[in-house]
């Protein structure tokens, strides 16, 4: 089959088609850049409202290229349900349920933060890993079982990016910090920050804090950019080992736009390889948000049988991984 996935939980609109027959996904993304400061949700939503019907089309016009004569381009709709920027997804569902209605094909709600991890399983192949999703508003660790996932630790706090886009907008820098703190830490050298693992869970505000007060203080930049991703990525490296220890999975997965970062790459890749688990980080078109992600698991959703109607196909933005009923193969337990 093939799906029209579309995306816009927050700064990224996006559509994309996913074939099942040659797996083959084309994503079509327009970000959102603020002018200053971090996403203004009411400037997203005008973003989105102007951008979805532009890469919608594109989208389209890839899936016409791919039927074949006489094959109706687009089998199903799938769009991102939550969680998110409420005024983002109304436009996008409204998107959705539009092109639903008017193609006459199946609407698919997909939650973000799965599809963040299940692109992943789907690269990777494996069948029960345990999945770090680390994103911009979100920090969890995910292990499927009895027919949900469920969340074995996450952030007490802000999520990840969020928490280093903070950070960099005290030092003036725009808006995303992620890429810049990455850059810029290749320079540095370590100074003490700290770090705060409490069992599964863990904590950025405080890191955050001292770190800010460390430039201001005269600290060099590179320093704290260093030790910036030193310190999270090492919390974040703690909780997915003991995920991995306590759950007795041998495989990790990370999704989400921080698993960009080589350096997070590398230390989660150096703790699997130590204790004889495998290691699977997506490439970067599928780790950002992307619509690409919303199309593969709306794929298996559909073949799975789990459409919705319009009439129940409300957003919601605190949609949370553990609430969903997984109707399709999500591998075995963990
Ligand atoms: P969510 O998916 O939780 O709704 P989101 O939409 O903000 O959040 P993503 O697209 O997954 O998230 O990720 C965006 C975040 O990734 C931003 O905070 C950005 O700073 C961060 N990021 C991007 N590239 C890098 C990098 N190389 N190193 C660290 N962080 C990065």
């Amino acid at each position: 089959s093939r799906i029209l996935g579309i995306e816009g939980t927050a700064w990224c609109a996006s559509a994309a088609v996913h074939d099942t027959a040659t797996d083959e996904t084309v994503i079509e993304s327009d970000a959102y850049e603020p002018d200053s400061g971090g996403i203004h949700p009411r400037e997203a939503a005008e973003h989105m409202r102007e951008a979805i019907p532009r890469v919608v089309r594109t989208a389209r016009e890839q899936a016409e290229r791919m039927a074949s004569d006489g094959e109706p381009a687009i089998d199903a709709v799938a769009f991102s349900r939550g969680p998110g920027l409420g005024p983002c997804l109304r436009i996008v569902a409204t998107a959705a349920r539009a092109l639903s209605l008017s193609l006459d094909v199946p609407l698919v709600g997909v939650n973000h933060m799965i599809a963040h991890l299940e692109i992943g399983r789907h690269e990777s192949g494996f069948r029960s890993p345990v999945c770090l999703n680390a994103s911009g508003a979100n920090a969890h660790l995910l292990g499927y079982r009895g027919g949900r996932y469920r969340i074995l630790g996450e952030t007490m706090d802000t999520g990840v990016g969020n928490a280093i886009d903070k950070f960099t907008r005290h030092l003036g820098w725009s808006h995303p910090g992620g890429p810049k703190v990455e850059e810029r830490a290749k320079a540095g050298e370590y100074v003490p920050l700290p770090y705060v693992v409490k069992g599964m869970d863990f904590s950025f505000s405080g890191i955050m804090s001292a770190a800010k007060q460390a430039v201001d203080d005269g600290v060099p930049v590179e320093d704290v950019c260093f030790s910036l991703q030193e310190t999270i990525f090492a919390m974040l490296t703690e909780v997915s080992e003991r995920a991995l220890s306590l759950t007795g999975a041998e495989e990790l997965v990370l999704g989400g736009g921080v698993g960009q970062n080589a350096r997070l790459r590398e230390m989660l890749a150096t703790m699997c390889e130590t204790r004889g688990a495998t290691f699977h980080a997506p490439e970067s078109r599928f780790l950002r948000d992307n619509a690409g992600m919303i199309a593969v698991l709306g794929a298996r959703m559909y073949e799975a049988g789990d459409t919705i109607p319009v009439s129940e196909s409300a957003i919601d933005s605190d949609f949370r991984p553990n609430q969903v009923n997984v109707t399709w193969d999500a591998g075995g337990d963990v």
